[in-house]
């Protein structure tokens, strides 16, 4: 198996990104194709996009050696097909798409105690109630429902209704050992016969590539489709963060932490729930307080140099702009904008140190809030991927916040990694992705 390459497939916003690994897991290299807009249908695009990354974007060599595809996606995207052959019954519901009207439905449907992830206005379930009881034409007997990954790699298996634990969390999966399987009320629901059948754990096989999509991409017969994951979580693998109490936080716009704990922590009035990876779980929480606030008032330019400064000059925070601020989206832009220029100092790089330090203590409570809630280990190393990454001053930080622990920047930004990782690991039939 020297030679084998595997490929990850991510599709994104704008654009698809193909990651190639060798055997040892070494990326060789990463591929871009734009959706095509003047294509009108969105569903259409994605698969030109699926099928010029593999046969054009790889050359005939890499296609030859190639042993394991797995594809990552929004989860809140869902495409309803015609169950027989794929064929997309209408455009994609987009993970940005809102169905309030379905929620008390879906509740009504469930009619338990406490919050549920299919509960949110953009959930796969809302969708799937909409789909059913508003945008149906004809037929529903031969609908099925496949979130945006599923689709893809069913393009490339052909099998319908495979899911994996990750994308399905939303539409309610719970990936418990023992359980794995959609609620009863929801499999009861009227449109419960169009849930995924068979949900696999991200990183095992889905089987091996269709024969004839084999033979007309000059893939070997003996590749394999590997179960994908969600786009954060590819985000997440590809930080090669694996051990318990291992972290990757995302510092883009926003924060985005995930913590590997050995127990589950579900606490949707926080805004905490966890993924099933590799047998343990993956507690994410988010807050909207991230690099916008920075970008608000300094080009990254200017932070570099500041932050430069702050370096050389030793400067210290004189305020916590945010204290007592924990995950979820606690405070709108306007809120937090007033609350950092209220207390806005007249030199520049004493505010930045001050906007640093209180992101930096937020990150902190959030890592502790998820142990309180039940984690298994605080924070003990987290990786860092998004533009906030790249300042080491900002990490030095966040290190001194989480108790001096080590901050280091992720070994790739490409969530495509993550899923390329995922391939090699399930047709290696390894136990983990490194
Ligand atoms: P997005 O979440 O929009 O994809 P990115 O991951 O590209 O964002 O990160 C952009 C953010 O990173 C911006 O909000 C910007 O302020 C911040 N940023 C860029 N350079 C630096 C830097 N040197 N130090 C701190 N923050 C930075």
């Amino acid at each position: 198996s020297d030679g084998w390459l595997y490929c990850g497939l991510d599709f994104g916003t704008s654009s698809a990104r193909l990651a190639l690994v060798d055997d040892r897991g070494a990326l060789v290299g990463v591929r871009t194709r734009a959706y095509d807009d003047a294509n009108a249908s969105v569903a259409r695009a994605w698969e030109r996009a699926l099928f010029e990354l593999l046969e054009d974007a790889m050359d005939a060599e890499e296609r030859e050696r190639c042993q394991g595809v797995a594809v990552d996606g929004t989860s809140g995207t869902v495409v309803i097909v015609d169950a027989r052959d794929g064929r997309a019954l209408r455009e994609p519901y987009m993970y940005n798409e809102t169905f309030p009207d379905e929620v008390e439905r879906v509740r009504a449907l469930r009619n338990g105690p406490g919050k549920d992830s299919t509960e949110s206005a953009s959930s796969a379930a809302c969708k799937l109630s909409r789909w059913f009881r508003v945008d149906a034409e004809g037929d529903r007997e031969h609908a099925a429902l496949l979130h945006h990954a599923d689709w893809l790699a069913y393009l490339l298996h052909k099998k319908m209704g495979m899911s994996d634990f990750n994308n399905a969390l939303k539409l309610g999966f719970d990936p418990a050992p023992g359980v794995e399987a959609f609620p009863g009320w929801l499999r009861d629901a009227p449109f419960g016969y169009m849930l995924p059948t068979d949900v696999r754990a991200p990183g095992t096989s889905f089987g091996v590539m269709d024969a004839d999509v084999a033979k007309r991409l000059g893939f070997p017969s003996t590749c394999e489709v590997i179960a994908g994951t969600t786009d954060s979580v590819a985000a997440f693998v590809a930080s090669k963060a694996a051990e318990s109490g291992e972290c990757a936080t995302s510092l883009g716009s926003t924060l985005a932490l995930k913590l590997i704990s050995d127990t589950r922590v579900d606490d949707l009035s926080s805004g905490v729930y966890s993924h099933r990876l590799n047998g343990r779980w993956l507690v994410g929480g988010a807050s909207n307080l991230g690099g916008w606030i920075l970008r608000r008032f300094f080009s990254n330019d200017a932070l570099e140099s500041l932050s430069e400064k702050i370096a050389n000059e030793g400067y210290v925070a004189t305020e916590d702009y945010f204290d007592g601020v924990m995950l979820g989206f606690g405070l709108s832009v306007d809120e937090a904008s007033a609350i950092v220029e209220k207390s806005r100092p007249a030199d520049d790089a004493q505010f930045v140190v001050n906007i640093l330090s209180s992101i930096a203590n937020v990150e902190a409570r959030c890592y502790e809030r998820m142990r309180t809630l039940g984690a298994s280990h605080g924070a003990r190393k987290v990786y860092t991927a998004g533009g906030g990454a790249k300042n080491g001053v900002w990490s030095g930080m966040r290190s001194k916040a989480m108790g001096d622990i080590p901050v280091e920047r992720s070994a790739c930004d490409e969530a495509a990694y993550g899923a390329a990782l995922l391939a090699r690991q399930g047709r290696k039939r390894l136990s983990g992705y490194i």
